[in-house]
């Protein structure tokens, strides 16, 4: 294993990598750190290609040290779509997708499950807390069955009914709390306090984000080395728009890329944008979202831990961010699937409503490269979706084709 140690990205303290351990004692998440010059010179990207497509091509960049740790159900590596119609009808010739709806889970939640879940099976952690809006929970309850650890799940009774399903027939311990993500933290930290579990909480322990991360090191790779000029992210905890700038800063100081790196842009919801008004007001920390609301459940998060690292992540690259309207993203959803043949998640949709808008303000030029990053499957999200098919009698006719666009 190539990790050298943790780093608190606030204080600079530095902790072994091989205790157990959550925060840095100033109360910041931990970032794992690798001996970059050994994993170089022991690894050329030229010979990424002859293995496997899971994340785990990226081994040397990841904190698992022994293979038999390793818990893989065959995540990563998801397409790169050009949206080849879509793109020059909004004026976007090079506009990407990079989807995520094809990983074990239906969403990106996967990879930050499998890292941390193979991290914590590797220092012998046998259970597993997370407040979580759905599908991280999900995510972990699934790859903690696999891998033999207790999960205990909180989340609130509003989010989507499919993760529920998915805690329980893995086997995890579920709870619904009539309250937000932040609420079901609340209990979750209770409990961590009682009886000593871990707390897998987003960017309460410094390994999920390694996972998150490699979606970077894929969009790197099959660019081939060469960035996009700008990336759209669906931002709730961050853990992802970290990860991906993160990934970009190891790649660079291992002389994998140059140049430019692209404009991260985080992408809310106006019913819960806490990054989105500290990044209009220049702000390093974003202040807690009252009243938190939108049907992208997902990035629903009033209070990010890391919001001072994705606002860092967002200043250093010169991006930005932007909040979309919840009619806007299913717009963006229903224009996804009619044009491309891809159903998105809402999350997912709203990178696109958001790349509309930064179109028209100039903010992106035409001729950029732009990556939309679909962090899940619209499978998961059926409620966003409203069917009237007329129904037929069995001697029935059909009317002819009604003529489309
Ligand atoms: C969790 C989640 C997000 C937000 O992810 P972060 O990386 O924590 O900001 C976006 N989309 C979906 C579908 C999610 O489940
Ligand atoms: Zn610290």
């Amino acid at each position: 294993m190539y990790v050298s140690h943790l780093a608190c990205p606030k204080c600079a303290a530095t902790y072994a990598s091989e205790h157990i351990i959550q925060l840095c004692r100033c109360g910041a998440p931990l970032l794992v750190r690798y001996d970059l010059d050994r994993v170089k010179a022991a690894v050329h990207k030229e010979s990424l290609m002859a293995r496997p497509p899971d994340l785990w091509r990226y081994k040397e960049l990841l904190p698992v040290k022994q293979d038999a740790n390793r818990v893989c159900l065959g995540e990563g590596m998801t397409p790169l779509l050009p949206l080849k119609k879509l793109g020059p009808q909004v004026g976007l010739p090079n506009l990407f997708m990079k989807d995520e709806g094809i990983i074990p889970t239906g969403t990106f939640k996967a990879r930050g499950a499998a890292v941390g879940v193979s991290r914590a099976k590797e220092l012998g952690i046998e259970a597993l807390a997370m407040p979580t809006n759905g599908n991280a929970g999900a995510a972990l309850a699934v790859y903690c069955a696999a891998a033999g650890i207790k999960a205990i799940i909180v989340m609130p009774a509003d989010a989507p009914p499919i993760p529920r399903g998915e805690c329980a027939i893995t086997g995890a311990e579920l709870y619904l709390v009539d309250g937000l993500i932040s609420d079901a933290g609340k209990i979750v930290a209770r409990a961590v306090a009682d009886y000593g579990w871990f707390d897998a909480s987003t960017l309460k322990e410094p390994y999920r984000i390694e996972g998150k991360k490699t979606m970077g090191l894929e969009i790197a790779e099959q660019f081939g080395w060469q960035l996009p000029d700008v990336i759209l992210y669906p931002t709730g905890g961050g853990v992802g728009i970290i990860g991906i700038f993160k990934a970009l800063q190891e790649l660079e100081s291992m002389g994998w890329i140059q140049g430019k790196f692209p404009r991260l842009v985080a992408v809310q919801s106006t019913g819960c944008a806490p990054i989105v008004e500290a990044w209009k007001r220049n702000l390093t920390e974003s202040e807690f979202w009252e009243n938190a609301a939108t049907l992208a459940f997902g990035i629903t998060v009033p209070k990010a831990l890391g919001d001072f690292l994705v606002l860092d992540a967002i200043y250093q690259t010169d991006g930005c961010a932007v909040a979309v309207e919840d009619s806007e993203i299913l717009a963006s959803e229903a224009l996804l699937a009619s044009r491309e043949g891809t159903f998105v998640c809402p999350e997912g949709a709203a990178t696109l409503s958001a790349a509309l808008k930064l179109v028209q303000e100039g903010w992106i030029k035409p001729e950029e490269k732009v990556v939309l990053l679909n962090t899940g499957s619209g499978l998961k999200y059926p409620e966003t979706v409203h069917t009237r098919p007329p129904v037929l009698s069995p001697g029935d006719r059909l009317p002819p084709l009604s003529s489309t666009d």
